[in-house]
């Protein structure tokens, strides 16, 4: 069995006449280690299709599987435990805590997992090491980005959701963040989906998939990865 299974995944929002269908029976799978794109106009079902396999949102319809379990059978709060566990997100901007500093930012996630990784390795590995006793609002976008992948990533999860991450970044900054993220797909071995609408991004993705308007129009294996740090757009 791969490691993400989805099948006939099926999502709407709205009553009656208001109904509308948003995710309209998606099907894919990963493996462990699989650096996927999702790519897509806006509003064709990006976020949505990643809140479900993030258990941020429930689904119609269909079967969400990581690792062996069904996070579409689960309780609250066995999905709540789900996320804790084995799950890193990281958003367009950053959702950092305003009044914790980088260091305590990312401890407070430290203390969600059982094995955690080393804080001082984990902050030196991010380019972070000198910045750790700043708040959020004394930092760039770019280390903000990455103190937010640091509180996703010392839970040490199997699974890291990214939605747009580089969206709010300028081009430099966000080579960099990518580098970052294939950094810790290697190093880490985390399966990563990232969440974007930039085609050239994919380029960096050993598995790329599309979503228009609700369905999975491409879902394939990029065998020309192209490291972060040289794509252009
Ligand atoms: P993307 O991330 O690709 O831009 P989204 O998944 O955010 O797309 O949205 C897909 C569609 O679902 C859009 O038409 C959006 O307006 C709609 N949508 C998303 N979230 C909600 C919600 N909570 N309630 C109603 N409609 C929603
Ligand atoms: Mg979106």
């Amino acid at each position: 069995m791969a490691f993400l299974e989805v099948a006939d995944v099926r999502k709407g929002y709205g009553e009656g006449d208001a109904h509308i269908e948003v995710i309209k029976g998606v099907s894919t799978s990963l493996e462990k280690g699989d650096f996927a794109s999702l790519l897509g106009p806006s509003g064709s079902g990006k976020s949505t299709f990643l809140n479900i396999v993030g258990g941020l949102e429930p689904c119609d319809g269909g079967r969400v599987v990581v690792d062996g379990v069904d996070i579409t059978g689960l309780s609250d709060r066995e999905v709540g435990e789900y996320r804790r566990a084995e799950l890193g997100f990281v958003f367009q901007f950053y959702n950092l805590i305003p009044d914790l500093t980088v260091c305590e930012n990312i401890e407070v996630c430290a203390h969600l997992s059982e094995d955690p990784l080393p804080l001082d390795d984990l902050l030196r590995s991010l380019g972070l090491w000198d910045q750790r006793r700043k708040f959020p609002r004394q930092m760039s976008g770019g280390q903000q980005q990455r103190c937010a992948i640091g509180r996703a990533l010392v839970k040490n999860p199997k699974l890291l959701l990214c939605d747009e991450p580089t969206g709010a970044l300028d081009y430099q900054t966000s080579l960099e963040i990518l580098a970052l993220m294939e950094e810790v797909n290697r190093e880490y071995g985390c399966t990563v989906v990232v969440v974007t609408h930039n085609d050239a991004i994919a380029r960096m993705s050993n598995r790329i998939m599309r979503l228009h308007d609700g369905m999975l129009v491409e879902d394939s294996v990029n065998e020309e990865r192209v490291p972060a740090l040289s794509l252009e757009w």
